[in-house]
């Protein structure tokens, strides 16, 4: 294992992986997991490569804004590639992607443009170009930018004929979406692998290259017409709205030997069954890449020897239809088995420990400076908004998260923080505490000296407007939303109604 000088250096390289319950008998069915890329996905390889190749070429500046339209992996891979060298990313999505994507773009530091579902990705794109030349940003082009499809022939068709030539293979399996992944490898394999079948899934739904009718080239106010046997489909990042150049290139070419078309449900299905059978993680078009393969291995030939991509991690698809059977609350087994054994179930309190023998329990004994301390803050007139809390505590965040909405300044002792720690002060101050209040519990929240109680009186005092007069009466402006609702702010799990 070698040492890496930055992150960037450890895009590619990733396992192909032998299946070893879903194949069938007499057929060597491998996985390429592509999850293996620092980011997740096999757009890693393609943010690398388009940036990279814009910088030697000079038509990207040092710190030039950087723009792409994506269903969202190129997205963070950009993100990635974008920050790790210093420019500024924005990224035009099409609303419909998984919400998941925007988070981890917005985390990696890069801005989020939304276009309506509507518009398909043809419009996405579209807006995409209006944004760059208005600005004067780099437009990444995934599409069309041969350096899309390079990466791949440097990269990914290099790991495969390495780790093939010598058993061979005879199939590779994949889906497009740029055809970036198609065309670079498939013209590497025609050369070097040149007995190894190309073979292209597609959604059964929407078949643009099985249909045969070629992909009209008008471009109408810069928006590209769309095939006419595009549909909506459940396989993010494949098949778009379009037949991209790079995918038509590779079917010019004639180096796709195989098309197979593939249904949403079962694309599902094989994902769930791949990350609980073989314990491989992938998303919606890893599923349907191996759905493919599965119904190629029915038609050939005993002995074969079959390479399928997984393009991206299962994680990115948590908010979508793939994970809408997995519970999140205990399922029935699952409570049975809770209810094997006594203690800490949600049915019955754990039974309590046994009693210490003769040891008498002494009161806490409080600090006087702890006191005076808790009395000074409860009274500070400069911050009459003080919330003795705890770091980790869900209740704690969900009041802060209501104070955040409500626009009011606070004061928060965080009584576990590491300013709190030396000497247990922390633990003096809250002991002061509790014997003022008679609050054995954290949160405690006080107004103008008088304590409101922990989180649920808190909103409780809100929603009976008790507790505004008390911030009106101190000068604080509350700017509540309509609708606004304390409650919603617990954490899922705790919340009552
Ligand atoms: N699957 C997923 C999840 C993707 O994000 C993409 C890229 N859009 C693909 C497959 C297809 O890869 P390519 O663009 O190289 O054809």
């Amino acid at each position: 294992m070698p040492v890496y000088n930055n992150i960037l250096e450890t895009i590619g390289r990733t396992p192909a992986v032998r299946l070893n319950r879903l194949a069938p008998e007499g057929i060597e069915l491998y996985v390429k997991v592509e999850a293996a890329n620092p980011m997740g996905s096999v757009k890693d390889r393609l943010a690398l490569g388009v940036i990279e190749e814009a910088e030697r070429s000079g038509r990207l500046r040092p710190g030039q804004t950087v723009i792409e339209a994506t269903s969202g992996n190129t997205g963070i891979g950009l993100a990635m590639v974008c920050a790790q060298k210093g420019y500024p990313l924005v990224v035009v999505m099409a609303e419909n992607f998984s919400v998941e994507r925007r988070k981890l773009m917005r985390f990696l530091g890069a801005k989020i443009v939304l276009t309506p579902a509507a518009e398909k990705g043809s419009g996405m794109l579209a807006k995409a170009v209006e944004l760059a030349e208005k600005h004067d940003w780099f437009l990444c082009q995934q599409f069309e930018n041969e350096a899309n499809a390079d990466v791949h022939s440097r990269t990914t068709a290099r790991e495969i004929v390495e780790d093939f030539e010598t058993i061979g293979l005879d199939y590779w399996v994949t889906g497009f979406g740029t055809g970036g992944t198609l065309k670079g490898v498939s013209r590497v394999l025609k050369d070097k692998l040149p007995d190894t079948k190309v073979v292209v899934c597609e959604p059964d739904n929407s078949q643009l290259l099985g249909s045969g009718i070629p992909q009209p080239r008008e471009v109408v106010d810069g928006v590209t017409t769309s095939h006419p046997n595009f549909r909506p489909h459940l396989m993010q990042g494949w098949s778009p709205d379009f037949v991209a150049k790079l995918t038509e290139d590779a079917l010019k070419e004639q180096w796709i030997d195989r098309i197979v078309p593939v249904g949403g449900q079962r694309a599902l299905e094989c994902s769930r069954e791949l990350a609980s059978q073989e314990g491989i993680f992938t998303g919606i078009s890893g599923g349907a890449t191996l759905a493919g393969a599965l119904r190629l291995c029915e038609q050939i030939e005993p002995g074969s020897k079959v390479l399928c991509m997984l393009p991206d991690t299962g994680e990115r698809y948590l908010s979508t239809t793939l994970f809408e059977d997995i519970a999140v609350d205990m399922t029935e087994d699952e409570v049975a088995i809770s209810k094997s054994t006594p203690r800490f179930r949600f049915d019955r309190p754990s039974p309590p420990p046994p009693k210490p023998t003769n040891t008498p329990v002494a009161a806490p004994t409080i600090c006087p400076e702890a006191d005076d301390y808790v009395q000074t803050v409860i009274n500070d007139t400069d911050q009459p908004v003080v919330m003795f809390s705890l770091e980790w505590c869900e209740f704690c965040w969900s009041v802060r998260r209501m104070f955040k909405e409500l626009g009011i300044p606070y004061r928060s002792i965080d009584l576990d923080s590491v300013a709190y720690q030396d000497g247990n002060w922390g633990g003096r101050v809250r002991t002061a505490l509790n014997a003022r209040t008679g609050m054995a519990t954290i949160p405690q929240i006080f107004v103008g000296g008088e304590l409101i109680g922990g989180c649920t009186e808190t909103f409780d005092a809100y929603e009976g407007r008790t507790l505004q007069p008390r911030f009106a009466a101190l000068g604080i402006e509350t700017t509540a939303t309509p609708g606004f609702e304390p409650y919603s702010f617990l954490p899922k799990w705790l919340q009552t109604r």
